[in-house]
């Protein structure tokens, strides 16, 4: 574990309601207008042997995460955001937005329904490719086959070899697996896995079977325009959820404008909200920035964690993504670490000197 892993360990261990207190006592006298965008994958259970590294929360979490914000944020919709960057409008102290990426099925049957039940508005980023697709996505495929070869090891070929001696080696090489799948082509990338299946012998069928009842796949276009009927707004996320900056111009713009028209042609109506797969440092550079503004996107979310100022830069919104290391509370006051922490608390010991 690093220095700053065991700091961001311990800071989780004893963060407790006085800290998260004096955070919103903190903002409310500093009058602090910093926003937070949290972002979330998916909001279902646990299973084990699925892909279970993008679970932001199970549906219990879930609904406990929104009432908090209920009760002590004011959750602000992308036309608030639009104004305020044109100037036009100021947020209030302790503003929040929660977007949701790729587009599951599990957002429209566990978390949709409790955000109308509480009036709160969401973003969700929608990878247009996956649209009504129903098949078990390709990491799940990876988490699965992983889980249920019996090897000690896998190996590819570029010879790099993915350990499964122990349960931690299992979890790093599904990560690190996928890490690595991610740079291939769908075609190639489902070869890979296809060799996976024949070579460990491993029953498709069983698979589906352990599926059942598990929402794996993505939103259909009937929910899209339901849910646009119900709160729910939404934004681009590409076709096919590649790293953008890893393709050629040409085909980047086509991610991005190709993306933007399937889901304009859903919607009925303009969309200017987008965010990049994966979204941090190396995922975005100076050509996609300018094919976003070029296409007519206005705001567009990373993920590199953060709080955002009022002149923060609207096509590169930091967000914080809710994973199993997340500090809920924490995360919804922009608090990451040890040292956020430090500085907000030291904010609030010299508004009170004043
Ligand atoms: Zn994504």
């Amino acid at each position: 574990m690093s220095f700053l892993s065991f700091l961001r360990f311990k800071i989780q261990t004893y963060t407790s309601l006085p800290y998260v207190s004096l955070l919103r006592y903190q903002r409310r006298i500093a009058n602090n207008n910093d926003f937070v965008i949290l972002c979330y994958h998916r909001v279902r259970e646990r299973t084990g042997i699925f892909y279970d590294n993008n679970i932001s929360a199970s549906s219990l979490e879930f609904r406990k995460q929104m009432l908090y914000i209920n009760k002590h944020f004011n959750v602000i919709s992308i036309d608030q955001l639009t104004e305020h960057s044109k100037g036009n409008s100021k947020l209030k102290p302790n503003s929040i937005m929660i977007t949701f990426d790729d587009g599951y099925k599990d957002n429209a049957i566990n978390a949709f329904p409790v955000l109308e039940e509480l009036c709160m508005s969401a973003v969700v980023f929608v990878t247009t490719g996956y649209i009504d697709s129903d098949s078990i996505p390709w990491e799940d495929q990876v988490s699965y086959l992983f889980s249920k070869i019996s090897a000690k090891k896998v190996e590819i070929e570029d010879k790099r070899v993915y350990p499964l001696e122990t349960q931690d080696q299992k979890e790093k090489s599904i990560w690190h697996f996928c890490k690595k799948l991610n740079l291939f082509t769908p075609v190639k990338r489902n070869e890979v896995i296809r060799g996976l299946y024949d070579k460990y012998q491993i029953d498709e069928e069983e698979m589906h079977k352990a599926a059942h009842g598990i929402s794996m796949g993505y939103m259909s276009r009937k929910d899209i325009r339901y849910w646009d009927d119900h709160g729910i707004v939404y934004g681009i996320h590409t076709v096919t959820h590649p790293c953008l900056t890893t393709l050629t111009e040409e085909k980047m713009y086509s991610e991005i404008s190709e993306s933007k028209r399937a889901l304009e042609d859903i919607l009925g109506k303009p969309v200017n909200a987008f965010a990049y797969p994966y979204g941090r440092k190396g995922d975005f550079n100076n050509a996609t920035t300018q094919i976003v503004k070029n296409v007519g996107l206005r705001i567009c979310m990373i993920c590199e964690p953060g709080t955002n100022h009022l002149d923060c830069n609207y096509l590169g919104l930091k967000r914080i993504s809710m994973d199993g290391d997340t500090n809920f509370e924490l995360a919804c006051h922009g608090i990451l670490n040890f040292f956020d922490l430090f500085k907000e608390i030291r904010k609030l010991i010299e508004l009170r000197r004043k």
